[in-house]
């Protein structure tokens, strides 16, 4: 039975997994889970998959946890995370944690010889350049969670493609106009038309940025040259992404709109079981498939996460401090949708970029960003 760690247990993407679980026809150990705040739903969780350790953002939700549940470890903050991550009593841990804080305990996991199941695409975005590296060192095997990573994984079989083709639903303003968008209020931005994800992503997907940090996971994943991979609107999400090869043949993966899928593919790899969307596709009630191309001024964000990849060295890094920490600003009122990109854009013009950066270098780059990018922020707010 293979035994688990799930970091960001009370997620979009947590919560998929566990509902995967439930349904899975073989057992999988949920050994331990980590969670933020949320201590109402992760209680629930901790009744029906007893965990043997658990962890919270805060040592005072820690303390009371444990007065309430006796027979678990309770840890707290970073260090918890890491030490999760890299417990002798897993195989795997998925990291379903957003933003920033799933690259330190992706790091430990590696050190530790432990397989990952990977969500956080920010992870890669940010440490790309480390992470793989230390991966294959260690011969750790980093599965794709993300849904086009996922296909991509499960077209590839083994063989190097010519191109790779990222398929984008478009988010909820396709066809709005730019005007439009200027005025987007955080509400509107939030209602994805196909997904139900976290807030953060789903305002990537708003201004197509998480297409984007999408285009830099698949060039670390799959080794791959940005020229080489490509991004088609397929407003449906019903191909999930595919790859091209050398002679004209194509290969995509299907599936209806659900992230039950690539997790459980991650969960079970390389093993195919029985599961939760076994018997769900049913071709005579996809209407169509549609395909464009993106619209690189309408939704300027894909470009210059495109323009950072190719730039490469520590270029990533900043566009997603920046991105983060202005999409916080987006969704706390203070800015416009479209100030997210233009703000990240700014920040990333100043970038003096480090060779061969190391772990250390990375994060205080990240935090140096982020305070750039709040006091540009305030800036905007004062002249206002
Ligand atoms: P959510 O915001 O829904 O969930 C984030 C999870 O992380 C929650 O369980 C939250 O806990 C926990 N968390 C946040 N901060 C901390 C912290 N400091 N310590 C411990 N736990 C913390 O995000 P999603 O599930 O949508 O996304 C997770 C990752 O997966 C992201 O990187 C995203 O890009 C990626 N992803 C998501 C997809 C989706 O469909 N949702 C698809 C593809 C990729 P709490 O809520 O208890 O505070
Ligand atoms: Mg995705």
């Amino acid at each position: 039975m293979k035994k688990l760690s799930i970091l960001g247990s009370t997620g979009s993407i947590g919560t998929q997994a566990l509902e995967v679980i439930s349904q899975l026809s073989e057992k999988i150990e949920v050994v331990s889970l980590a969670a933020g705040k949320n201590i109402n739903l992760l209680k629930e969780q901790i009744k029906i998959f007893a965990p043997r350790k658990v962890s919270v953002l805060d040592k005072e939700d820690a303390l009371k946890l444990s007065n309430e549940f006796p027979q678990t470890d309770f840890l707290y903050g970073d260090e918890g995370l890491e030490i999760l991550s890299s417990d002798k009593d897993i195989d795997i841990v998925l990291i379903a944690v957003s933003g920033k804080i799933g690259l330190k305990p992706t790091i430990a996991a590696i050190k530790n010889k432990k397989n990952i199941a990977l969500a956080n695409k920010e992870t890669l975005v940010m440490a790309g350049d480390i992470v793989m590296p230390l991966a294959k060192e260690y011969g750790v095997k980093i599965l794709p969670v993300d849904s086009e990573h996922s296909a991509i994984f499960q077209c590839l079989n083994g063989v190097k493609p010519k191109k790779l083709i990222i398929t984008a639903s478009g988010g909820p303003f396709r066809n709005k106009s730019i005007e439009e968008i200027k005025s987007a209020t955080a509400n509107e931005a939030l209602n994805h038309p196909r997904w139900n994800m976290g807030r953060k992503i789903t305002i990537d997907s708003a201004t197509l940025m998480n297409k984007g940090l999408e285009v830099i996971e698949a060039h670390h994943l799959f080794n791959m040259d940005y020229k080489d991979i490509k991004v088609v609107i397929h407003p449906q999400s019903i191909i999930h992404s595919a790859i091209e090869h050398e002679d004209g043949s194509i290969i995509a993966q299907m599936g209806l709109p659900s992230m039950h899928i690539p997790i459980q593919y991650a969960l079970t790899y390389p093993k195919r079981i029985k599961g939760i969307e076994s018997n769900s596709f049913d071709f005579s009630k996809i209407a169509q498939l549609t395909f464009e191309n993106p619209d690189f001024e309408k939704f300027p964000a894909l470009k210059i996460a495109f323009e950072a990849g190719i730039k490469g060295k520590t270029f990533p890094t900043v566009l997603n401090a920046a991105n983060e920490e202005a999409v916080m600003a987006f969704l706390d009122g203070k800015i416009r949708l479209t100030d997210i990109t233009e703000i990240t854009k700014s920040v990333l013009n100043t970038h003096k970029p480090i060779e061969n950066a190391s772990l250390e270098q990375i994060l205080e780059l990240d935090e140096k960003t982020r305070k750039q990018t709040r006091e540009i922020i305030n800036n905007l707010l004062i002249k206002e």
